[in-house]
C-alpha cells in the first residue's frame, strides 16, 4: 500500500522547469565512479520527465564537503556518466555556489527536454541545516519539485525538505515510490509468514528496528556482532565477542516481548570463533565452530556457525516475505563471510518477496551476484533502517498528499 503521496505519474511537466533531487552519492575512486547503481536507479524518473517535455534540473549531494567547494567531490563525473546512460547530454552547471550565476544562466538557456545537473548541494553549508536562503534559491529555479532521493529521506535538508516550502508542487519519483511501496508494504501489510533478519555490528544501532519489527514480523532472526549481547543476556559465556553491556537489559526485554507476542526469535545456536579480530580485516584467520553455549572465555565470535546458517536458511524457506539488514559476521573477510553468504543464498533461492535494507547487506548481495534475484534492494541504508523503525521520513512527508 505504501504512503499516499503524489508521484511523477500524477503530473505532466511539459514546458515546466522541474527540480529533481536525486541520490547521486556514488563511490568515486580517482575521479571514476566505482558503483553506478544509484545512477541507473534514477533513470526511470528522469526519462519520464524528458518524455513529458519538461526542463529537468537535477541536484544531489556527494560525500561530505562540509559546506565548501571540494573539487574531488564535484558532481562533474556524474554528469558525464549520466549523459552516457541516458543517451542524451546532461549539462553540468558548474557553480561553487550551486545556485549561483552560472547555474542560473544554464537554467535560463534550457529548452524543453533538456537535462542539467547542479553542483554538489553540500558545497553550501546551509544544505544540511535546512536553511531558508538556500532552500529558496533552489526553489527559485523551478516550478515543480520531484524528490527521488530515498538515501537522504531520513534527513531534513534544503534540497529535499526546505525546498518544498517554496514550490507549489512537490511529488515523489519512481525510485522513492518503489522504496515506499516495498518497505512500507513489508512492514505494514506483509504477506505472511514474514521473517526479518537483522545483523551488523551493534545492538545499539538497531534498538528501535528490533522492537518495531518484533511487532510486525512472525520470526525475527538475529546474527552478526549484535547476537552476542543477546546470547550474554541469556546467561551464556560469549568470550571476547563484541558485547554492549549497557544493552543487556534491553535484549532481555526484547526476548520477553517476543515471547509475550508469540513471535519466534532465532539466535545463533553455534558460532564461528577465532583468537582475535582479523587484522587487517581480510587477513587469513584460523577459526573453529562451537556451540553457542561453549564459547571459550578467550575466544571471539566473528560469524554465525554452520548449524545456525542452516537454521536461518530453513526459516527463510518457510517465509513469504523476508526483510534483511546487516551481515551475519565479519563478511569483509572471506573466511568469516560464510554465514552472510548462506543467508544471501537462501534469499536468492526463495520465491518469497525479498527486501534488502541497504548498506552492507545490499553491498554483500550485489558483490555475490545475487542482486537481480532479490525483489528489492533499498538504495538507502540509514533511510531504510528508519523506515523499518516505523518512523516518518521527513523527505517523504514533505511531498504533497494524493
Ligand atoms: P552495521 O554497520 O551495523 O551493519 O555492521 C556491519 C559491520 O558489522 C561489518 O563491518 C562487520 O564486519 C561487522 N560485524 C559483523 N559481525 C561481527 C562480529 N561478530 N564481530 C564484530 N563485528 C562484526
Amino acid at each position: 500500500m505504501g504512503l499516499n503521496k503524489k508521484s511523477v505519474d500524477d503530473i505532466n511537466v511539459k514546458g515546466q522547469k522541474v527540480l529533481v533531487r536525486c541520490d547521486f552519492n556514488v563511490p568515486l575512486k580517482d575521479g571514476k565512479i566505482t558503483d553506478e547503481n544509484r545512477l541507473v536507479a534514477a533513470l526511470p524518473t528522469i526519462k519520464k520527465l524528458i518524455n513529458d517535455g519538461g526542463k529537468i534540473i537535477l541536484c544531489s549531494h556527494l560525500g561530505k564537503p562540509k559546506g565548501e567547494p571540494k573539487p574531488e567531490l564535484s558532481l562533474a563525473p556524474v554528469a558525464a556518466r549520466l549523459s552516457e546512460l541516458l543517451g542524451q547530454e546532461v549539462k553540468f552547471a558548474a557553480d561553487p555556489e550551486v545556485v549561483g550565476p552560472n547555474a542560473k544562466a544554464a537554467v535560463e538557456a534550457m529548452k524543453d527536454g533538456d537535462v542539467i545537473l547542479l553542483e554538489n548541494t553540500r558545497y553550501r553549508a546551509e544544505e544540511t541545516k535546512n536553511g531558508e536562503a538556500f532552500s529558496k534559491e533552489l526553489a527559485s529555479l523551478a516550478d515543480v519539485f520531484v524528490n527521488d532521493a530515498f538515501g537522504t529521506a531520513h534527513r531534513a535538508h534544503c534540497s529535499n525538505v526546505g525546498v518544498t516550502e517554496y514550490v507549489k508542487t512537490s511529488v515523489v519519483g519512481y525510485l522513492m515510490q518503489k522504496e515506499i511501496d516495498f518497505l512500507g508494504n513489508a512492514v505494514e501489510n506483509p504477506v505472511r509468514p514474514f521473517v526479518a533478519i537483522l545483523g551488523g555490528a551493534k545492538v545499539a544501532d538497531k534498538l528501535n528496528v528490533i522492537s518495531n519489527l518484533l511487532e510486525k514480523c512472525d520470526t525475527l532472526i538475529i546474527g552478526g556482532g549484535m547476537a552476542y549481547t543477546f546470547l550474554k543476556a541469556k546467561g551464556l559465556e560469549v568470550g571476547t565477542s563484541l558485547v554492549d553491556d549497557e544493552k543487556i537489559n534491553y535484549c532481555k526485554e526484547m526476548m520477553a516481548k517476543a515471547e509475550k507476542l508469540g513471535k519466534t526469535m532465532l539466535l545463533p545456536v553455534d558460532t564461528t570463533i577465532a583468537a582475535s579480530f582479523p587484522d587487517p580485516i581480510d587477513a587469513p584467520i584460523e577459526v573453529s565452530v562451537v556451540s553457542s553455549d561453549a564459547i571459550p572465555a578467550d575466544r571471539m565470535g566473528l560469524d554465525i556457525g554452520t548449524e545456525t546458517a542452516k537454521l536461518y536458511a530453513d526459516a527463510v524457506k518457510s517465509a513469504k516475505t523476508v526483510v534483511w539488514n546487516g551481515p551475519m559476521g565479519v563478511f569483509e573477510n572471506p573466511i568469516l563471510a560464510k554465514g552472510t553468504i548462506a543467508v544471501a543464498k537462501s534469499l536468492a533461492e526463495t520465491d518469497a518477496t525479498t527486501i534488502i535494507g541497504g548498506g552492507d547487506s545490499a553491498a554483500a548481495v550485489n558483490q555475490l551476484g545475487f542482486g537481480d534475484k532479490m525483489s528489492h534492494i533499498s538504495t538507502g541504508g540509514g533511510a531504510s533502517l528508519e523506515f523499518l523503525e516505523g518512523k516518518e521520513l521527513p523527505g517523504v512527508a514533505a511531498a504533497n498528499d494524493k
